[in-house]
């Protein structure tokens, strides 16, 4: 069994071989850390995990790095608005992504590199690529070059004919105009005198977005890496421009595999900040919506293709998460009945499930095998936790004293068995928590509008934020007006 996976850069399905044998280095594009997270990015970040998850279970050795972009012209305008700084926006949003992704349980990236930690290696990078003559600098800004690079073009498949349409947003028209190609990039940006800078060869300024994953990779995986990760959004320009910065200096491949997930569309478009058509992780949680039910909702689809965030999916998701939830946690519900002490459970966890449920275990990795397929490894778990639900039923109705030893062993093989397979996609057992929705007056409102004032003013900025969410949730936006002014609208 040979585990396989889709690779942007030919489009195909490729056998993964890792360049050291038994050790897999995995980089992943980060988050601008200008405001909370929502739920593309929770997808992005649980499809991710489980890949992880599933090649260390495997027998690799992982290495994944992930990065944060704390230098941003987004963070700035949010830095501007707040009466702030850089820096506060930037860690408070790094300690809110750190609590988001802790509730999902995704497991931490062993290194989290940020971008104004890593100024040396990018400026050297961009000195080197200059004198390599792929990139040219004009009043205090530098630029790469793609038509110096061969190749521009071979992840994306674009072309250097084709007009850019500012692809990435983050370019602004007055750049355009020195810019000697349409899709040259700014590897560093010249900045305005009220603006956060750092001192560069080419004057006061800060790195591009795409020179900083370049720079990164190198300093903490090596010149080629084994996968890299992303969103498909960031084919191009972002992983375009990576490739060309790094390929060009070095001259060999920047990644092996090149991986992308799909997006999480809502009527039919994609979740994004900027359609403002986004619900946040953290607002889907004080919903009530369990982390576990949303790991399901996600890993049902195949990470490669769009996935359609309705209620209706996501209340089923829970219903499905309820069951397997109940096989989940037959030892910490019905572990006394069952005899499963501590005792029992030390006695028995050498216990070697994978002899006597080879099947399972069987069919689970040659779903996963094929191209990381959640929904097939789904299949098998459920199918797996259907007798272990029908046991937690029939414990519910007293009926413990009806199974035999012989029985009660059987069991806990196929629960240790579940429990592993399950905890492969990140499930583990957990407390269901009914929460009823909240009522809204234009009352409480308008007092939470006065709080979220009264925090603003003691840039309590975290507060602020999280009272602006509760109303979201609760289908209330408010909009920021001139003055210190604030107004609300349902949704
Ligand atoms: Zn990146």
């Amino acid at each position: 069994m040979q585990l396989r996976l889709t690779n942007t850069l030919n489009g195909r399905i490729e056998d993964f071989h890792p360049i050291k044998p038994g050790k897999v280095s995995i980089y992943c594009c980060g988050v601008t850390v200008y405001d909370l997270c929502h739920l593309g990015h929770a997808r992005s970040y649980i499809v991710w995990d489980v890949l992880r998850r599933y090649l260390t279970w495997i027998g690799y050795e992982v290495t994944f790095v992930q990065n944060f972009t704390d230098i941003d012209d987004k963070i700035l305008k949010k830095a501007k608005e707040e009466g702030s700084t850089m820096q506060i926006v930037s860690e408070r949003n790094i300690q809110e992504f750190h609590k988001d992704m802790d509730s999902l349980g995704i497991i931490k990236p062993d290194r989290m590199p940020k971008a104004t930690k890593c100024l040396d290696p990018i400026r050297n990078l961009i000195k080197e690529l200059q004198s390599k003559g792929v990139a040219y600098s004009i009043d205090g800004d530098v630029y790469f070059s793609v038509m110096k690079h061969t190749n521009y073009g071979k992840l994306s498949g674009r072309d250097l004919s084709q007009q850019q349409q500012n692809a990435d947003g983050r370019i602004k028209e007055s750049e355009e105009a020195k810019k000697q190609h349409p899709f040259d990039f700014a590897l560093w940006k010249s900045a305005k005198p009220e603006e956060p800078s750092f001192p560069s060869p080419w004057g006061q300024g800060r790195p591009g977005w795409h020179i900083e994953c370049s720079a990164m990779v190198k300093e903490e995986l090596g010149e080629t890496i084994d996968i890299h990760l992303g969103g498909a959004d960031l084919i191009f320009p972002h992983h375009e421009n990576e490739i060309a910065q790094s390929e060009s200096l070095t001259g060999k491949q920047l990644a092996n595999f090149w991986l992308h997930n799909g997006m999480v569309n809502v009527g039919g478009q994609k979740m994004s900040k900027s359609l403002n058509n986004f619900t946040t992780i953290r607002a889907l949680l004080n919903q009530g919506i369990s982390p576990m039910t949303l790991r399901l909702f996600v890993l049902q689809a195949h990470y490669r293709k769009p996935l359609d965030f309705t209620h209706e999916a996501l209340n089923a998701a829970s219903k499905g998460w309820e069951g397997l939830n109940k096989a989940l946690s037959l030892n910490i519900n019905h572990g006394e009945e069952l005899g499963w002490t501590n005792d029992y459970l030390k006695t028995n966890n050498n216990l070697n499930s994978k002899i006597d449920l080879a099947e399972e275990d069987k069919m689970f990795r040659l779903a996963m095998n094929d191209d990381l397929n959640t929904s097939g490894g789904l299949s098998v778990i459920f199918e797996l936790a259907r007798p272990l639900r029908t046991l937690a039923n029939r414990l519910e109705h007293g009926e413990a004293n009806q199974l035999s030893e012989g029985e009660k062993r059987v069991f806990y093989q196929k629960w240790v068995s579940l429990i592993e397979l399950a905890k492969v996609l990140g499930f583990k057992p957990e407390k269901i928590i009914n929460s009823k929705p909240q009522q809204v007056n234009e009352e409480s409102i308008l007092q939470a509008i006065e709080d979220r004032k009264k925090a603003k003013s003691n840039k309590d900025y975290s507060k602020a934020d999280s009272i602006r969410e509760d109303l979201r949730r609760l289908g209330i936006e408010l909009i920021d007006k001139s003055g210190g002014i604030t107004e609300w609208i349902k949704k």
